[in-house]
């Protein structure tokens, strides 16, 4: 079912801000869609329309089948894999998966461990496998300590050929901060074989784009972290924190506390765990990276999440990321040279600074 929220979210997440200039025999096509349990909007750059949504509509059928391949608690590929660890077996690994895997242990080094997809148990435990939004009391502290020792890493993995297995059965895999990027990079490598090299791809609010809009860049709004419902309906901005101007392969992904968390009273507990202590990272409200590897940036917005508003810069330079937008509780924004030149703010943020990470 969508709601308003989803509407927005996705109008949010590509603002395409007006007038256009296509060449004659080409359009912009459009579809939306609902898959990864948010609003999806494909725009390719096409003289033949009926093509155009054949071609997405492929994208669209790859997305669904992620979506069950990859889910963190429903069943499908990852969800046997899940059973086979904690039952301590090895388990045959799909084509598809197998390299998410890689990279995401890969990423998860660069990340000092800060994005780690092996703590499925935690997000379990904090109410997070579920399609609503958890409420009411925190897990008990014991049983979130007891899954900080166990102390599961994607370098308790254990690869032969595609057979996968764990050294430790408390490894529960959730890509919920990685799969989402995958999936963005593979559709616009899926447009582009089919000769869409124009494109711009929006999993709610997280972008990729390919080369133009007609000779002219994409243009993207950021969401403003701090918009509730309402905010965002009346702003006159549309919700939007900053917008920027990105062409040629790119991607624009921000992951934040503010959209899905539990609550409780009137404490919020977001949906993104800090590994090393079991603990909701609460201080940073967002985290917006540009790469072209969208994946790479899905992981790093993450990780920056986790890494918080001073040891961010650090984490930054080891994923190779150069382009970041850092938004702590108060409003103030932190961003890297590479960012701000490409950046223009909506609303004047509380504070700005830049900081270099190189
Ligand atoms: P979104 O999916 O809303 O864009 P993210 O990309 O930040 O947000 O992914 C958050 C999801 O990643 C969580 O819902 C959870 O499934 C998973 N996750 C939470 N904490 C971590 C972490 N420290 N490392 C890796 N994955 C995490
Ligand atoms: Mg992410």
């Amino acid at each position: 079912m969508l709601n308003r929220r989803d509407f927005m979210k996705l109008g949010l997440g590509a603002c395409l801000l007006p007038a256009v200039g296509c060449s004659r025999a080409e359009a912009v096509v459009s579809e939306t869609m609902y898959v990864f349990g948010t609003l999806v909007g494909v725009d390719v750059l096409a003289s033949d329309k009926a093509a155009a949504r054949a071609a997405i509509a492929d994208v669209s059928h790859a997305f669904t089948r992620q979506n069950r391949d990859w889910h963190a608690w429903k069943p499908g590929a990852l969800g046997d894999l899940n059973r086979a660890i904690a039952a301590g077996r090895t388990h045959e690994v799909d084509d598809d998966l197998l390299p998410l895997l890689h990279q995401a242990r890969d990423l998860a080094r660069a990340s000092g461990g800060l994005f780690n997809p092996a703590i499925g148990r935690l997000v379990g435990l904090w109410g997070f496998h579920n399609d609503e939004m958890p409420v009411g009391t925190p897990p008990h502290a014991d049983a979130v300590a007891e899954l900080v020792a166990a102390a599961p890493s994607m370098d308790d993995l254990v690869f032969d050929g595609s057979r996968v297995g764990s050294r430790n059965p408390q490894v529960q895999l959730d890509l919920g901060g990685h799969a989402k990027g995958v999936a963005l990079n593979q559709a616009l490598d899926r447009l582009a074989t089919r000769g869409y090299a124009d494109a711009l791809v929006n999993l709610g609010g997280n972008l990729a784009v390919s080369g133009t809009r007609g000779g002219r860049p994409w243009r993207i709004g950021v969401r403003h972290p701090q918009g509730g419902h309402s905010d965002l309906r009346h702003s006159q901005n549309g919700g939007a924190i900053a917008s920027l101007e990105v062409s040629g392969r790119m991607a624009v992904v921000t992951s934040g506390t503010y959209e899905r968390y539990r609550q409780h009273g009137d404490r919020r507990y977001p949906h993104i765990i800090d590994p090393r202590s079991g603990q909701p990272a609460t201080h940073v409200v967002s985290a917006t990276v540009l790469h072209p590897d969208a994946a790479r940036a899905d992981v790093a917005a993450t990780a920056l999440v986790v890494a918080g508003a001073e040891a961010w810069p650090e984490v930054a330079r080891s994923m190779g990321v150069s382009e970041v937008m850092l938004v702590d509780e108060a409003g103030r924004v932190q961003l890297t040279p590479g960012m701000a030149a490409k950046l223009e703010f909506v609303a004047p943020p509380a504070s700005v600074t830049t900081v270099e990470i190189a």
